[in-house]
């Protein structure tokens, strides 16, 4: 499943080629992905100028000329690819590369310039919807969703003003999408790993007054951030059938400090622990028990 920097990877790859071009076309070969498209899917979209590519959560939002922003999720398997006959040899642009089956094309957008977006998803868990701009932020999709970790909102107050009173396990928390939006396992582990937090720990005790922890949910916060922003800086992360815009794999995987490492040794400096897995709210946690409390 792409997790938040991959969909910002995508953000990245799909931008220079659709921002400030006319959607002239749209073909949907389905009427539906993981929920029915909207009303007139083609028509709200054919002759619109695309304004911007923007981003809440794990959310790919363009912004469109008629006032509506077309939201769409990746789901588990959703991939966009680029057919730019302009831009077919040019280094460092996003193009087709041989990908998944045709059979999953589910929606091809045809752009003035000649570029062709697709969007395969053969899993179909991703969808598309249209909403008015004015009612974004309180519309299904984002009505409960909590703070974007990327965002300027997220430090060390707002954790522990998240957290307050919080009896769950801190990896549940970080996980909640109404706290904080869009932060997903693998980033999570990662996150209380660099951190020296036990994911058992309960969520709540990040807002103890003491100086020490203070300092800890700071860091937690900044680390959040790092977390993500290398991730992003490196592509994104390739796990499961998840590829980039331009078909290619991501390269993060390997450098994961903690995710998928049952059993090996802790990489913390003078660490002489074992990384561990557990189950927590069906999901696989990995942390060093000695280094992480
Ligand atoms: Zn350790």
């Amino acid at each position: 499943m792409p997790e938040l920097p991959e969909v910002e990877t995508v953000r990245r790859g799909l931008e220079p080629v659709m921002t400030g071009q006319r959607i002239t076309r749209v073909e949907q070969r389905r009427p539906d992905l993981r929920f029915p498209f909207p009303s007139r899917f083609q028509e709200r979209l054919e002759g619109q100028s695309i304004l911007s590519l923007g981003r809440r959560a794990k959310y790919l939002l363009v912004d469109l000329g008629s006032g509506d922003v077309l939201i769409m999720h990746l789901g588990m398997s959703g991939r966009f690819t680029i057919i730019d006959p302009a831009h077919e040899q040019t280094p460092g642009v996003f193009h087709h590369q041989a990908g998944g089956s045709s059979v999953h094309d589910h929606v091809v957008f045809h752009l003035e310039s000649g570029a062709r977006i697709i969007y395969n998803d053969p899993r179909r868990f991703g969808f598309m919807d249209l909403v008015p701009r004015a009612s974004l932020e309180s519309c299904r999709h984002f009505k409960s969703m909590g703070i974007e970790p990327l965002g300027n909102e997220l430090d060390g107050d707002r954790i522990r003003a998240l957290f307050e009173d919080k009896k769950a396990p801190l990896k549940a928390a970080l996980l909640d999408q109404s706290l904080i939006a869009g932060l997903g396992n693998i980033y999570v582990c990662e996150a209380l790993y660099r951190s020296g937090l036990s994911p058992k720990r309960r969520a709540g005790t990040l807002s103890s007054k003491r100086s020490a922890m203070k300092d800890k949910t700071d860091d937690l916060a900044q680390i959040i951030r790092d977390v993500l922003t290398e991730a992003v800086d490196a592509g994104g992360s390739s796990l499961r059938d998840f590829a980039q815009t331009d078909g290619s794999l991501g390269y993060f995987q390997h450098r994961f400090r903690v995710y998928d490492r049952e059993g090996e040794p802790c990489l913390t400096k003078a660490c002489a622990g074992t990384i561990k897995r557990l189950v927590q709210s069906g999901r696989s946690t990995f942390y060093c028990p000695k280094c992480q409390k």
